[in-house]
């Protein structure tokens, strides 16, 4: 596997614990990757497991900056060190692009893009993708759960989507109890169960912690969708 030592440029802190890191590769004039795919980082811990995976969440660019969407486990080795250790500026040591887990354009089906949390990252760098390149495709559905309004990431980018006629941005909070919240609450498998219940041609991209992944694929495989139609990444 190939290793950079990367630059943090930029640091945005999105919301109370999920941060955007901005790394360029000074070594590179391209940084070239697919849309969906992950790199590695290693730390300089000394533990046998010395590295985590992080999506990339922009669209290729053909720059050697890219950003990440990281979200803080106040329990974690690795998210603490890149929460309270890193800087603009500090030095990052980055893999070359990995994974499989990439958008396979099909001009005569929906997309439907599911995540929770920062599993947004890599869905975001394939829609961004897509409309970047005019990747043919029919409607786009990008379905957000989260738990609270102040999780909510990347707000005013997804206000410019749905203006664009064929994006629909559903978020849907498993605990916010503000009034102010006047869209969806519970959970998100509710909200594709009823939105491709007749099992219109689709493509499923699903992204985020073990326990949705799972269930996400479980239910739409007995709705009757195919193994084939469900492309999904876990995080742990
Ligand atoms: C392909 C892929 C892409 C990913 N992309 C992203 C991304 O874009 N953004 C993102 O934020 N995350 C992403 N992740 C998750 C990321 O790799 C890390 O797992 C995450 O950041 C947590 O790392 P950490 O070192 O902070 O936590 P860790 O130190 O690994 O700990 C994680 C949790 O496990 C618990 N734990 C640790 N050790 C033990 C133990 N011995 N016994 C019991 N419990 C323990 C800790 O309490 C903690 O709550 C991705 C994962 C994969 C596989």
């Amino acid at each position: 596997m190939l290793w950079y030592q990367g630059k943090v440029v930029d640091i945005i802190k999105e919301t109370p614990s999920i941060r955007r890191f901005y790394i360029q590769v000074p070594e590179l004039e391209t940084y070239t990757f697919q849309a969906g795919q992950h790199i590695k980082i290693e730390f300089p811990f000394n533990v046998k497991k010395n590295y985590r995976q992080y999506s990339l969440a922009n669209a290729p660019n053909g720059s050697n900056v890219f950003e990440l969407l990281i979200v803080l486990d106040p329990n974690g080795l690795a998210t603490n060190y890149l929460f309270n250790e890193v800087d603009i500026g500090s030095s990052l040591k980055v893999s070359e692009p990995r994974g499989s887990f990439v958008h396979k354009p099909d001009a005569d089906k929906d997309i439907c893009f599911i995540c929770t949390g920062v599993g947004l990252a890599p869905l975001r760098s394939m829609y961004l993708d897509i409309i970047k390149n005019n990747v043919p495709h029919r409607h786009m559905y990008l379905i957000f759960g989260t738990r609270y309004m102040h999780d909510m990431v990347y707000l005013e980018e997804m206000e410019q989507l749905t203006q664009r006629g064929d994006f629909t941005f559903i978020p849907v909070l498993s605990r916010e109890t503000s009034d102010e919240w006047v869209g969806r609450r519970g959970y998100l498998h509710q909200v594709y169960k009823e939105l491709f219940a007749d099992k219109p041609p689709v493509d499923f991209y699903i992204c985020g912690w073990r326990d949705m992944v799972s269930e996400a694929r479980q239910t739409l495989l007995d709705m009757g969708f195919s193994r084939k139609s469900i492309n999904f990444e876990r995080y742990n």
